[in-house]
């Protein structure tokens, strides 16, 4: 099962990704995870990364493609793999469908999460991610056992800096611009399934597996 999500910031594309992961036992690919261990790592692709994330914008086309390409050629990807947060604009889907064509496995679905953009603020706001597995929480609708402590590897939750009220809107309308349009680019391909991302965690999960064809 070889599956993308797409949806707004905070629609629930990581929570849900997770779930997918582990029904399908295949990897979680989130590109946000990756750029944020290699700021925490301080390598050149981190140093590069963090002024636009930090800016709530896109980091280049260029430093994104490749990198997703050899991630999802290596062997662990072979039963499948779930992309959270790639591709967020046309010429990475269209990078990504020449990679899948050439290795002989295309996406099979665009799980597209709708959320309109006034939940979306409350759930960024709330959102805890955590300092040192990065899972998420959210302090109203999945809180942490133990307040501001991870329940996976015990390290602290903090709120991430891009999800602070001023970068949030900046975010919402760069995927307004950049990524939306990926939803009409699936649909042509008869790819997209559209869920209510509006509904609790374990309902959106339920239809996302329904449309799956589970
Ligand atoms: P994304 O990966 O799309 O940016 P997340 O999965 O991190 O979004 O979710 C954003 C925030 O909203 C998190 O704090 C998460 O716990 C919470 N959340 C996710 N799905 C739901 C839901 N269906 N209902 C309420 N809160 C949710
Ligand atoms: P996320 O964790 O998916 O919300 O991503 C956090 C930030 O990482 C985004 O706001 C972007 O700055 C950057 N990022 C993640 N994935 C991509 C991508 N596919 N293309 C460009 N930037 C990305």
């Amino acid at each position: 099962m070889r599956v993308i999500m797409l949806g707004a910031p905070g629609a629930g594309k990581g929570t849900q990704a997770v779930r997918v992961a582990e029904k399908y036992a295949i990897p979680h690919i989130s590109t946000g995870d990756i750029f944020r261990a290699n700021i925490k790592g301080g390598t050149e692709l981190g140093k590069k990364a963090k002024s636009y994330m930090d800016a709530g914008k896109l980091v280049p086309d260029e430093l994104v493609c490749d990198l997703v390409a050899d991630r999802i050629a290596k062997e662990d990807c072979a039963n499948g793999y779930v992309l959270d947060g790639f591709p967020r604009t046309i010429p990475q889907a269209e990078a990504l469908e020449a990679v899948t064509k050439k290795l002989g496995a295309e996406v099979d679905y665009a799980v597209n999460i709708d959320v309109p953009d006034e939940a979306i603020v409350s759930r960024m706001g709330g959102r805890r991610a955590c300092v040192g597995c990065g899972a998420t929480y959210h302090v109203v609708f999945n809180p942490p056992k133990k307040e501001g402590i991870c329940d996976t590897c015990g390290q602290t939750l903090i709120l991430r800096d891009d999800d602070k009220p001023e970068t949030v809107q900046t975010r919402l309308n760069v995927y307004h611009d950049q990524t939306q349009p990926l939803i009409d680019f699936y649909a042509e391909r008869g790819k997209l399934a559209t869920v209510d991302g509006t509904r609790t965690m374990d309902e959106v999960f339920a239809e996302i597996l329904e449309k799956l064809g589970e």
